[in-house]
């Protein structure tokens, strides 16, 4: 009797293998280099990170126990000025998640016009389950192990997922007890009272708003008629969501990790926010929607959709649904590879988050600014140079992107190409 194999039925059915973000970026990038006609030597020079350093980094736990956390840092690139780039604390920082955002603020800055390259750096870890004594000891450890990577002329870091300004002051002050002097320039997003700038917190929020607003000019929506769903709570989500609203745009969904919620009258964000606080930063059981699910929101009938949470959001699948005239990139990658065909064919704008999101890093340059003159500007000196860099960003990217006839994202690494290629070539390979 023959012997019959049994199906394997619980093997998955990928048509394909997703791509790694790192892949993600190459893919995009390589699109943009055929478009451009980049040269190849050019080319080969980006396609990879300049540095790439892992620490293993030991902590004390409140419990008395040794546990050894994975760290990177990742220099992308250093060919405009010293690299810039946020640290993420999170559960799923790994290599292959650092390069990719290290090379997308390569592009981020170049795009913004500024004299920085690009890096990243990571912890694996689940901040949301630690103390502010353990945070506190894992990051002057990894302060301390990347004590020869970081400096304010070499590679300045910033608050990325998971980190705010209170990672930074720690960042700050080890490494200035380690070189015997104070040195604020080493990180930007600080607190104000230790050289920090003002507007910073708000910065990545103002810059969605800024594209969002310029987007719409272009394309002749009226902004007092429109309406916004905005996914992701945090830094970047809840200022882009408030500043949305200051410009008089419907902010009708909001959403975080524990769920997302619609109105069709507008959500009240200042209700949002108090109820944000009182329950653990979160948007839990908050009463002031209806819970609808993610896919929901992402594809709500509405003007604009800013994705502001995490990676690889919008997807082929959720692409077919989208309702959205413009899609506004707070997060860094919320649209995957396969998605961006499918939102350009059916002439939906997406202001990619090399651009979008591009508002953090200028205001982290004028800190770094501030911090080498010793001089603090008046908030609105920040936001009004803030919104000129911008403006300037878009203009480019969409002239760049008309030029070459294609969507914003790659006419936003165009722009970036124009400006790498220059100092590559004026610095020379040899
Ligand atoms: N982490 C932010 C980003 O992805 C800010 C980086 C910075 O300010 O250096 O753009």
């Amino acid at each position: 009797m023959a012997i019959s194999k049994k199906p394997k039925v619980s093997t998955p059915v990928h048509k394909h293998k997703p791509l790694s973000m790192y892949e993600a970026v190459l893919a995009r990038f390589n699109q943009a280099a055929d478009i451009y006609k980049l040269p190849e030597d050019v080319a080969a020079t980006l396609r990879v990170p300049q540095k790439q350093v892992k620490v293993s980094l030991p902590v004390m736990m409140d419990n008395g126990k040794v546990k050894v956390f994975e760290g990177y840092r990742i220099i992308h690139s250093t060919y405009l000025g010293p690299s810039k780039g946020g640290i993420r604390f999170a559960l799923d920082v790994n290599d292959d998640e650092v390069k990719a955002l290290a090379a997308w603020m390569t592009y981020k800055c170049a795009v913004a016009g500024l004299p920085l390259g690009g890096a990243k750096g990571g912890i694996t870890c689940d901040p949301r389950k630690m103390s502010p004594g353990e945070l506190e000891r894992l990051t002057r450890e990894y302060t301390l192990a990347m004590c020869e990577v970081f400096g304010p002329d070499r590679d300045i870091p910033a608050p990325d997922m998971g980190t705010g300004k209170r990672e930074m002051a720690w960042i700050v002050d080890e490494y200035s007890k380690i070189h015997r002097h104070y040195q604020p320039g080493v990180v930007t997003g600080k607190p104000i009272t230790l050289g920090g700038s003002r507007g910073r917190e708000a910065a990545t929020g103002r810059g969605v708003m800024i594209h969002t607003l310029e987007a719409m000019k272009k394309m002749g929506i009226d902004r007092k008629k429109s309406t916004a769903a905005v996914q992701g709570f945090g830094n970047v989500g809840s200022y882009a969501a408030t500043l949305l609203r200051s410009k008089n745009i419907n902010v009708v969904a909001i959403s975080d990790y524990t769920g997302a919620y619609y109105n069709e009258r507008g959500i009240d964000l200042d209700k949002a926010l108090q109820h944000q606080k009182k329950h653990g930063n979160t948007l839990e059981d908050f009463p002031g929607g209806e819970l609808i699910t993610n896919e929901e929101l992402l594809t709500l009938d509405v003007d604009v959709l800013v994705p502001a949470a995490l990676q690889n959001q919008i997807s082929a699948d959720i692409a077919k649904n989208v309702k959205a005239k413009l899609i506004v990139e707070g997060a860094n990658g919320p649209t995957e590879v396969e998605a961006d065909e499918i939102l350009h064919n059916k002439g939906v704008i997406v202001v990619p988050d090399i651009l979008a999101n591009s508002g953090g890093v200028t205001v982290s340059y004028f800190e770094w600014v501030q911090n080498k003159q010793g001089y603090y500007w008046k908030e609105e000196e920040v936001n009004n140079k803030h919104d000129v860099y911008m403006q300037q960003a878009f203009e480019q990217v969409w002239y760049n992107s008309k030029q070459h006839k294609t969507n914003l994202r790659l006419g936003a690494y165009i722009t970036a190409f124009k400006r790498l290629e220059k100092a590559i070539r004026y610095r020379g390979i040899y």
